[in-house]
Protein backbone atom coordinates (compact mmCIF):
# COMPACT_ATOMS: atom_id res chain seq x y z
CA UNK A 1 0.00 0.00 0.00
CA UNK A 2 1.87 3.08 -1.27
CA UNK A 3 2.04 5.59 1.86
CA UNK A 4 2.31 8.50 -0.32
CA UNK A 5 -1.28 8.52 -0.69
CA UNK A 6 -3.50 9.45 2.05
CA UNK A 7 -5.72 7.65 4.06
CA UNK A 8 -8.64 10.51 2.94
CA UNK A 9 -7.42 10.02 -1.00
CA UNK A 10 -8.23 6.50 -0.74
CA UNK A 11 -11.47 6.69 1.03
CA UNK A 12 -12.35 9.33 -1.46
CA UNK A 13 -11.75 7.57 -4.13
CA UNK A 14 -13.41 4.48 -2.82
CA UNK A 15 -16.60 5.98 -2.86
CA UNK A 16 -16.76 7.82 -5.96
CA UNK A 17 -16.02 4.71 -7.26
CA UNK A 18 -19.43 3.51 -5.66
CA UNK A 19 -21.00 6.75 -6.18
CA UNK A 20 -20.97 6.35 -10.15
CA UNK A 21 -22.44 2.83 -9.75
CA UNK A 22 -26.37 4.01 -9.87
CA UNK A 23 -27.06 1.11 -7.02
CA UNK A 24 -30.84 1.11 -7.09
CA UNK A 25 -33.70 -0.90 -6.66
CA UNK A 26 -34.58 -0.87 -9.94
CA UNK A 27 -30.86 -1.73 -11.08
CA UNK A 28 -29.72 -5.45 -9.96
CA UNK A 29 -27.10 -5.35 -12.22
CA UNK A 30 -25.82 -2.10 -10.86
CA UNK A 31 -25.85 -3.23 -7.22
CA UNK A 32 -24.22 -5.96 -8.72
CA UNK A 33 -21.13 -3.98 -10.10
CA UNK A 34 -21.06 -2.33 -6.14
CA UNK A 35 -20.60 -5.82 -4.37
CA UNK A 36 -17.89 -6.56 -7.28
CA UNK A 37 -15.66 -3.23 -6.47
CA UNK A 38 -16.09 -3.91 -2.52
CA UNK A 39 -15.28 -7.68 -2.96
CA UNK A 40 -11.94 -6.90 -5.06
CA UNK A 41 -10.92 -4.96 -2.26
CA UNK A 42 -11.85 -7.39 0.78
CA UNK A 43 -10.36 -10.80 -1.47
CA UNK A 44 -6.99 -8.69 -1.52
CA UNK A 45 -6.36 -9.49 2.45
CA UNK A 46 -5.43 -12.88 4.04
CA UNK A 47 -7.31 -14.72 6.21
CA UNK A 48 -10.22 -13.00 5.64
CA UNK A 49 -13.44 -15.44 4.17
CA UNK A 50 -16.30 -13.81 2.24
CA UNK A 51 -19.62 -15.10 2.22
CA UNK A 52 -22.04 -14.21 -0.10
CA UNK A 53 -26.06 -14.45 0.11
CA UNK A 54 -28.97 -13.49 -1.55
CA UNK A 55 -32.54 -12.74 -0.24
CA UNK A 56 -35.18 -11.98 -2.95
CA UNK A 57 -32.41 -10.56 -5.33
CA UNK A 58 -30.80 -8.28 -3.18
CA UNK A 59 -27.50 -9.61 -2.22
CA UNK A 60 -25.38 -9.23 0.94
CA UNK A 61 -21.59 -10.08 1.33
CA UNK A 62 -20.69 -11.21 4.60
CA UNK A 63 -16.70 -11.07 5.41
CA UNK A 64 -14.76 -12.04 8.60
CA UNK A 65 -11.57 -13.87 9.74
CA UNK A 66 -11.74 -17.40 8.75
CA UNK A 67 -13.58 -19.56 11.13
CA UNK A 68 -15.11 -17.12 13.24
CA UNK A 69 -18.50 -17.64 13.28
CA UNK A 70 -19.38 -14.49 16.31
CA UNK A 71 -17.21 -11.47 15.55
CA UNK A 72 -16.58 -9.16 18.48
CA UNK A 73 -17.60 -5.97 16.14
CA UNK A 74 -19.70 -5.94 12.81
CA UNK A 75 -19.24 -3.22 10.81
CA UNK A 76 -22.46 -2.86 8.98
CA UNK A 77 -23.57 -0.91 5.58
CA UNK A 78 -25.93 -1.01 2.41
CA UNK A 79 -24.61 -0.13 -0.89
CA UNK A 80 -27.72 0.44 -2.42
CA UNK A 81 -29.29 3.81 -2.99
CA UNK A 82 -32.85 5.81 -3.53
CA UNK A 83 -33.80 6.07 -7.00
CA UNK A 84 -33.57 9.10 -8.70
CA UNK A 85 -35.62 10.12 -11.99
CA UNK A 86 -32.61 11.31 -14.06
CA UNK A 87 -29.91 8.52 -14.20
CA UNK A 88 -27.30 11.05 -14.91
CA UNK A 89 -27.39 12.29 -11.32
CA UNK A 90 -25.72 9.18 -10.06
CA UNK A 91 -21.93 11.40 -10.21
CA UNK A 92 -19.79 13.21 -7.80
CA UNK A 93 -17.74 16.80 -7.34
CA UNK A 94 -15.45 18.22 -4.22
CA UNK A 95 -16.07 21.69 -3.47
CA UNK A 96 -15.82 23.50 -0.55
CA UNK A 97 -14.57 20.76 1.79
CA UNK A 98 -17.28 18.59 0.66
CA UNK A 99 -17.84 14.97 -1.50
CA UNK A 100 -21.05 15.96 -3.57
CA UNK A 101 -23.56 13.79 -5.04
CA UNK A 102 -26.33 11.05 -4.59
CA UNK A 103 -24.59 8.13 -1.94
CA UNK A 104 -22.54 10.28 -0.66
CA UNK A 105 -23.85 10.47 2.66
CA UNK A 106 -26.21 7.88 2.40
CA UNK A 107 -23.89 5.81 2.53
CA UNK A 108 -21.28 4.90 0.34
CA UNK A 109 -18.83 7.47 2.08
CA UNK A 110 -19.61 5.10 5.16
CA UNK A 111 -19.24 2.28 3.17
CA UNK A 112 -15.88 3.10 2.12
CA UNK A 113 -14.58 3.69 5.41
CA UNK A 114 -15.58 0.68 6.85
CA UNK A 115 -13.83 -1.56 3.82
CA UNK A 116 -10.93 0.42 4.41
CA UNK A 117 -10.77 0.11 8.47
CA UNK A 118 -11.91 -3.75 7.84
CA UNK A 119 -9.21 -4.34 5.19
CA UNK A 120 -5.92 -2.45 7.00
CA UNK A 121 -6.91 -3.70 10.25
CA UNK A 122 -6.88 -7.42 9.17
CA UNK A 123 -3.43 -6.39 8.00
CA UNK A 124 -1.84 -4.95 10.86
CA UNK A 125 -3.41 -7.36 13.64
CA UNK A 126 -4.29 -10.88 11.49
CA UNK A 127 -7.14 -12.86 12.71
CA UNK A 128 -8.25 -9.61 14.58
CA UNK A 129 -11.67 -10.45 15.43
CA UNK A 130 -13.66 -8.07 13.30
CA UNK A 131 -16.22 -9.09 10.52
CA UNK A 132 -18.03 -6.45 7.62
CA UNK A 133 -21.39 -6.78 6.50
CA UNK A 134 -22.43 -4.90 3.25
CA UNK A 135 -26.60 -5.49 2.00
CA UNK A 136 -28.33 -3.56 -0.69
CA UNK A 137 -32.04 -3.08 0.34
CA UNK A 138 -32.16 -0.87 2.89
CA UNK A 139 -33.49 1.77 1.24
CA UNK A 140 -36.80 -0.58 0.96
CA UNK A 141 -36.73 -1.23 4.30
CA UNK A 142 -33.65 -3.49 4.56
CA UNK A 143 -35.98 -7.03 5.43
CA UNK A 144 -33.63 -8.65 2.63
CA UNK A 145 -30.50 -7.23 4.19
CA UNK A 146 -29.77 -6.90 7.37
CA UNK A 147 -33.41 -8.03 8.40
CA UNK A 148 -32.40 -10.81 6.37
CA UNK A 149 -28.89 -11.69 7.64
CA UNK A 150 -29.91 -11.47 11.61
CA UNK A 151 -33.25 -12.79 11.47
CA UNK A 152 -33.36 -15.75 8.81
CA UNK A 153 -29.26 -16.63 8.34
CA UNK A 154 -28.88 -15.78 12.52
CA UNK A 155 -25.90 -13.90 12.28
CA UNK A 156 -24.83 -12.12 15.30
CA UNK A 157 -21.83 -10.08 16.54
CA UNK A 158 -20.63 -8.88 19.94
CA UNK A 159 -21.67 -5.06 18.45
CA UNK A 160 -22.39 -3.47 15.49
CA UNK A 161 -21.77 0.10 14.21
CA UNK A 162 -23.81 1.19 11.64
CA UNK A 163 -22.56 4.30 10.27
CA UNK A 164 -26.41 5.31 8.56
CA UNK A 165 -27.44 7.60 11.47
CA UNK A 166 -26.32 10.57 14.19
CA UNK A 167 -23.45 12.46 13.15
CA UNK A 168 -20.03 12.59 14.48
CA UNK A 169 -20.66 13.92 18.03
CA UNK A 170 -24.16 12.63 17.64
CA UNK A 171 -24.61 8.97 18.82
CA UNK A 172 -28.29 8.08 18.25
CA UNK A 173 -29.62 5.71 21.05
CA UNK A 174 -33.53 5.66 20.31
CA UNK A 175 -35.38 5.28 17.14
CA UNK A 176 -39.16 5.77 16.98
CA UNK A 177 -40.95 2.67 15.20
CA UNK A 178 -42.55 2.88 11.79
CA UNK A 179 -46.30 1.77 10.85
CA UNK A 180 -46.97 2.21 7.38
CA UNK A 181 -50.93 1.18 6.40
CA UNK A 182 -53.18 1.24 3.86
CA UNK A 183 -56.86 2.22 4.54
CA UNK A 184 -59.73 0.58 1.79
CA UNK A 185 -62.68 1.96 1.64
CA UNK A 186 -65.42 -0.25 -0.52
CA UNK A 187 -68.49 2.11 -1.18
CA UNK A 188 -71.12 2.08 -3.92
CA UNK A 189 -70.58 3.08 -7.29
CA UNK A 190 -73.10 5.93 -8.65
CA UNK A 191 -73.62 9.50 -10.21
CA UNK A 192 -72.36 12.47 -8.43
CA UNK A 193 -75.57 13.76 -8.85
CA UNK A 194 -77.36 11.29 -6.73
CA UNK A 195 -75.05 10.90 -3.50
CA UNK A 196 -77.66 9.68 -1.47
CA UNK A 197 -77.57 6.39 -3.44
CA UNK A 198 -74.59 5.14 -1.85
CA UNK A 199 -71.77 5.90 0.44
CA UNK A 200 -69.08 7.32 -1.30
CA UNK A 201 -65.87 5.51 -0.76
CA UNK A 202 -63.46 8.48 -0.82
CA UNK A 203 -65.59 10.52 1.01
CA UNK A 204 -65.28 7.81 3.80
CA UNK A 205 -61.64 7.84 3.45
CA UNK A 206 -61.41 11.56 3.06
CA UNK A 207 -63.02 12.01 6.57
CA UNK A 208 -61.02 8.64 8.13
CA UNK A 209 -57.84 10.95 7.36
CA UNK A 210 -59.13 13.59 8.52
CA UNK A 211 -59.78 12.18 11.61
CA UNK A 212 -56.37 10.64 12.26
CA UNK A 213 -54.61 13.24 11.38
CA UNK A 214 -56.42 15.33 14.00
CA UNK A 215 -55.54 12.96 16.70
CA UNK A 216 -51.93 12.59 15.57
CA UNK A 217 -51.81 16.94 15.55
CA UNK A 218 -53.38 16.95 19.28
CA UNK A 219 -50.32 14.51 20.46
CA UNK A 220 -47.67 16.88 19.11
CA UNK A 221 -45.82 18.51 22.10
CA UNK A 222 -44.39 22.18 21.56
CA UNK A 223 -42.01 21.79 24.13
CA UNK A 224 -40.43 18.36 22.63
CA UNK A 225 -37.18 19.64 20.67
CA UNK A 226 -36.56 16.45 19.30
CA UNK A 227 -40.32 16.24 17.93
CA UNK A 228 -40.93 12.74 20.04
CA UNK A 229 -44.16 12.18 19.80
CA UNK A 230 -46.48 9.67 17.47
CA UNK A 231 -46.87 11.22 13.82
CA UNK A 232 -49.14 10.30 11.16
CA UNK A 233 -48.57 11.20 7.65
CA UNK A 234 -50.92 10.73 4.24
CA UNK A 235 -48.91 9.62 1.25
CA UNK A 236 -50.39 8.68 -1.09
CA UNK A 237 -54.69 8.59 -1.67
CA UNK A 238 -56.08 7.18 -5.19
CA UNK A 239 -59.25 5.93 -6.69
CA UNK A 240 -60.02 3.40 -9.81
CA UNK A 241 -62.24 6.21 -11.02
CA UNK A 242 -61.37 8.23 -13.81
CA UNK A 243 -64.88 10.16 -14.23
CA UNK A 244 -65.38 13.97 -13.34
CA UNK A 245 -69.33 12.94 -12.27
CA UNK A 246 -68.92 9.44 -10.90
CA UNK A 247 -69.02 8.44 -7.07
CA UNK A 248 -66.32 6.14 -6.50
CA UNK A 249 -67.08 2.72 -5.61
CA UNK A 250 -63.14 1.96 -4.34
CA UNK A 251 -60.53 4.07 -3.07
CA UNK A 252 -57.26 3.81 -0.85
CA UNK A 253 -54.74 5.32 1.05
CA UNK A 254 -51.30 5.16 2.73
CA UNK A 255 -50.90 6.59 6.25
CA UNK A 256 -46.87 6.89 7.11
CA UNK A 257 -47.03 6.61 10.87
CA UNK A 258 -43.77 7.41 13.57
CA UNK A 259 -43.63 6.59 17.36
CA UNK A 260 -41.53 6.76 20.12
CA UNK A 261 -41.37 4.34 23.08
CA UNK A 262 -43.28 2.86 24.90
CA UNK A 263 -46.13 3.28 21.96
CA UNK A 264 -45.90 -0.42 20.18
CA UNK A 265 -47.05 -1.23 16.29
CA UNK A 266 -50.00 -2.70 18.17
CA UNK A 267 -50.84 -0.23 20.41
CA UNK A 268 -50.93 2.27 17.49
CA UNK A 269 -52.90 -0.47 15.14
CA UNK A 270 -55.44 0.05 17.78
CA UNK A 271 -55.67 3.86 17.90
CA UNK A 272 -56.07 3.49 14.17
CA UNK A 273 -58.74 1.03 14.24
CA UNK A 274 -60.77 2.65 16.71
CA UNK A 275 -60.03 6.08 15.39
CA UNK A 276 -61.21 4.94 11.88
CA UNK A 277 -64.15 2.72 12.58
CA UNK A 278 -65.56 -0.42 10.84
CA UNK A 279 -66.09 0.91 7.10
CA UNK A 280 -62.31 1.04 6.64
CA UNK A 281 -60.14 -1.59 6.34
CA UNK A 282 -56.41 -1.68 7.56
CA UNK A 283 -54.09 -3.44 6.10
CA UNK A 284 -50.39 -2.80 7.72
CA UNK A 285 -47.83 -2.40 4.34
CA UNK A 286 -44.54 -1.79 6.52
CA UNK A 287 -43.89 -2.05 10.05
CA UNK A 288 -40.60 -1.65 12.72
CA UNK A 289 -40.65 -1.65 16.17
CA UNK A 290 -39.12 1.18 18.29
CA UNK A 291 -35.78 0.77 18.59
CA UNK A 292 -33.12 1.64 21.79
CA UNK A 293 -29.46 1.44 21.25
CA UNK A 294 -26.89 1.26 23.51
CA UNK A 295 -23.66 2.92 22.47
CA UNK A 296 -20.08 1.49 23.76
CA UNK A 297 -18.69 4.11 26.41
CA UNK A 298 -15.83 3.59 25.29
CA UNK A 299 -16.71 4.75 21.47
CA UNK A 300 -18.20 7.90 23.21
CA UNK A 301 -14.74 8.33 25.14
CA UNK A 302 -12.57 8.43 21.99
CA UNK A 303 -15.41 10.46 20.42
CA UNK A 304 -14.64 12.96 23.19
CA UNK A 305 -11.13 12.68 22.70
CA UNK A 306 -10.60 13.21 19.58
CA UNK A 307 -13.08 15.76 18.22
CA UNK A 308 -12.84 18.05 21.39
CA UNK A 309 -16.34 17.94 22.10
CA UNK A 310 -19.09 16.34 23.97
CA UNK A 311 -20.78 13.26 22.93
CA UNK A 312 -24.50 14.14 23.23
CA UNK A 313 -27.10 10.69 23.09
CA UNK A 314 -29.71 11.65 20.60
CA UNK A 315 -32.88 10.37 19.47
CA UNK A 316 -33.96 9.67 15.53
CA UNK A 317 -37.47 10.06 14.05
CA UNK A 318 -36.25 8.27 11.03
CA UNK A 319 -35.32 4.32 11.27
CA UNK A 320 -32.09 2.30 10.19
CA UNK A 321 -30.93 -1.22 9.88
CA UNK A 322 -30.03 -0.81 13.30
CA UNK A 323 -33.67 -1.74 14.64
CA UNK A 324 -32.81 -5.79 12.62
CA UNK A 325 -29.87 -6.11 15.32
CA UNK A 326 -31.02 -4.43 18.35
CA UNK A 327 -33.56 -6.50 18.91
CA UNK A 328 -31.35 -9.21 19.64
CA UNK A 329 -30.06 -7.14 22.70
CA UNK A 330 -26.72 -6.76 20.68
CA UNK A 331 -25.25 -2.62 21.35
CA UNK A 332 -25.17 -1.00 18.37
CA UNK A 333 -23.34 2.20 17.58
CA UNK A 334 -25.31 4.54 15.17
CA UNK A 335 -23.15 7.73 14.30
CA UNK A 336 -22.02 9.21 11.16
CA UNK A 337 -19.67 11.68 9.39
CA UNK A 338 -21.10 15.05 8.86
CA UNK A 339 -23.48 14.80 6.12
CA UNK A 340 -26.61 16.59 4.70
CA UNK A 341 -29.45 16.81 2.19
CA UNK A 342 -29.74 13.18 2.28
CA UNK A 343 -31.90 11.35 -0.78
CA UNK A 344 -31.44 14.43 -2.76
CA UNK A 345 -29.33 14.70 -5.77
CA UNK A 346 -26.82 17.22 -4.25
CA UNK A 347 -26.47 15.11 -1.43
CA UNK A 348 -22.93 15.75 0.45
CA UNK A 349 -20.22 14.39 2.84
CA UNK A 350 -17.95 16.77 4.81
CA UNK A 351 -14.54 15.62 4.47
CA UNK A 352 -12.84 16.78 7.39
CA UNK A 353 -15.15 14.65 9.31
CA UNK A 354 -14.79 11.76 7.10
CA UNK A 355 -10.94 11.77 8.01
CA UNK A 356 -12.13 12.27 11.52
CA UNK A 357 -14.83 10.12 11.78
CA UNK A 358 -12.42 6.98 10.31
CA UNK A 359 -9.48 8.40 12.98
CA UNK A 360 -12.39 7.52 15.45
CA UNK A 361 -13.33 4.00 14.35
CA UNK A 362 -10.20 3.18 14.10
CA UNK A 363 -8.88 3.95 17.65
CA UNK A 364 -12.09 2.19 19.07
CA UNK A 365 -11.68 -0.96 16.94
CA UNK A 366 -8.11 -1.65 18.02
CA UNK A 367 -8.72 -0.09 21.89
CA UNK A 368 -11.69 -2.77 21.66
CA UNK A 369 -10.33 -5.82 19.65
CA UNK A 370 -6.45 -5.36 19.92
CA UNK A 371 -5.63 -3.81 23.09
CA UNK A 372 -8.19 -5.51 25.38
ZN1 LIG B 1 -28.88 4.73 4.59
Amino acid sequence: MPDSISILDRLIALTRELMHIPSTESRPEERARCFDVCRNFLQAVPGVSIREYDSNGFASLVAGPAGLEVPGILLVGHLDVIEHPDVTVYRSTIRDGRLWGPGSGDMKGQCAIMIELFCDLHRRFPGISLGIALTSDEERGGEDGVGYLFEKLGIRCGLAMVPDGGSINRITVEEKGILQIRLRVIGHEGHAAAPWLGPNALKTLALCIARLTQHFDSLQDATSPDHWYPTCVPTICSTPNRTVNCIPGEAEAIVDIRFPYPNTIESMLDVVREIAGPEVIIEPVNTAATTRLSPDPLYLQITEQLTGAPAKLVRASGGSDALFIAQYGIPVVLSSPVVGNLHREDEWMDLASMELYHRICERFLIEKLVVA
